[in-house]
């Protein structure tokens, strides 16, 4: 059967207004809450059109140059672009933009240099590690034999002497540096000290925090590590999706595990936008921003901090704090819920050695990437904190939580998202 013309024409309200309505419905919660993800960030609407665009319909199996389809001339321009833009951008010899997340980034690395049953190195799941790297319920619990460090009680940092102890004694043949939830600097010189000393090899999964490595916010790991993985989404502000940079050495063996390895075609539509994501995070405005999401969470841990809250480590280095929510006698799971109620959007975390489960949690996770996209700066910051300690002293108050709400609300509205964009 046909496709009409009608049906090819036609917006999605008219096709499909039950979807319409519920993308509508979020973007108004986009619009009127603070997102304090600390994964997640508005993206400009350059980023969107690329990732909206006529690109999804394009197969374009293999690697620029060398396509198993016909009519990939202009994408391949693209992904090379892409390409370029990563390499500069970062100081790479050779980057992969095909992974369509960071997962899969991870992946394609693990494969390139590691058989079933050799040992990755990699920090613990439950103070700050991320799923790729070891969960048993991940791939990479199930076919790897997976070691752990993570962070030194007292200081709540990473302790890299126990980490070089930790690598001679299980010998991987991967070490994996990068974090979902800690608040520090990592020391990528250190970590690759000890690779080098125990015959392993650094990977970097910068994921977190690439848009603040972009912006010279936070040191490079690139020049440090054999390979680095990262998504584009966090604080780098661009499409859903992922990359891998390597040493020259490694090149043939990533492009081979990304493809066909991992992964079949590549997201064409992805690709373009973390083309425009890389060109944007290369000028000097990204660099405003990346330091302006330090100030914002060095600004937001201080003010918790007089409301007296316990943030894990004392404080924070880069665009995310993990609140310690226990002198307050509160979980987790219940001031993420209270704290949504009353507008402001953020996630339960497991703290260093949480004496609650997973599914409850002491701590919380709260990042500044988002609001500092929207313009917000150390003021906002300080009224944001403000508003967190009135909710998560009075969780059961609802008059509290409505008078929140709408402050929030409001603040919201003083730095517009996407005016450009309809409803
Ligand atoms: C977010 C994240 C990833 C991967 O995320 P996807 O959801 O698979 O794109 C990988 N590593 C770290 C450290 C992360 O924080």
């Amino acid at each position: 059967m046909n496709v009409s013309n009608e049906t090819m024409e036609a917006p999605l309200g008219e096709i499909d207004p039950e979807i319409e309505k519920l993308i509508g419905d979020e973007f108004n919660r986009q619009r009127t809450h603070i997102e304090l993800i600390a994964s997640e960030n508005f993206v400009p609407r350059a980023i969107m059109e690329a990732q909206g665009s006529i690109l999804t319909n394009k197969y374009a199996e293999g690697y620029p140059h060398k396509k198993y389809y016909g009519g990939c001339e202009f994408v391949e321009q693209i992904e090379e672009i892409a390409i370029e833009r990563a390499k500069s951008l970062f100081g790479a010899e050779h980057a992969n933009v095909q992974p369509h997340a960071g997962t899969t980034a991870n992946q394609a690395v693990y494969f390139a240099v590691m058989n079933p049953g050799d040992t990755m190195l990699a920090m613990k799941l439950d103070q700050g590690g991320h799923l790729s790297h070891g969960h048993p319920l991940n791939f990479t619990g199930k076919i790897y034999k997976v070691a752990s460090y993570g962070v030194d009680r007292d200081t709540e940092t990473i302790d890299y002497d126990e980490v070089a102890r930790i690598a001679r004694e299980s010998r991987p043949k991967v070490i994996v540096a990068g974090a979902s939830a800690y608040p520090r600097t990592i020391d990528f010189g250190r970590f690759r000290k000890i690779a080098d000393e125990t015959g392993a090899l650094l990977m970097t999964d910068m994921a977190h925090i690439a848009g603040l490595v972009a912006g010279g916010a936070h040191e490079n790991p690139t020049p440090h590590s054999h390979f680095v993985t990262s998504t584009t989404q966090k604080s780098l502000r661009g499409p859903r999706g992922a990359f891998v940079l390597c040493t020259k050495e490694y090149a043939a063996d990533i492009d081979r595990t990304v493809f066909p390895g991992v992964q079949g075609g590549p997201l064409l539509q992805a690709i373009a936008a973390k083309a425009t994501c890389f060109k944007l995070a290369g000028e000097p405005e990204f660099g405003e921003y990346a330091r302006q999401v330090v100030k914002n969470a060095a600004e937001m841990a201080r003010a918790l901090q007089g409301y007296g809250f316990r943030l894990v480590s004392g404080g924070t280095d880069n665009h995310l704090m993990l609140v310690d929510l226990r002198p307050k006698n509160i979980t987790g799971k219940v001031a993420e819920r209270v704290l949504e109620e009353a507008g402001i959007t953020s996630n339960k975390n497991a703290i260093p050695f949480d004496p609650e489960k997973p599914a409850v949690t002491s701590g919380l996770r709260l990042g500044t990437a988002a609001v500092t996209s929207r313009g917000m700066k150390e003021n906002e910051m300080r009224e944001i904190a403000r508003a967190i300690d009135e909710v998560l002293s009075k969780p059961a108050d609802e008059s509290v939580i409505r008078a929140v709400r709408v402050r929030m609300a409001d603040l919201s509205s003083s730095f517009p998202l996407y005016k450009s964009i309809k409803e």
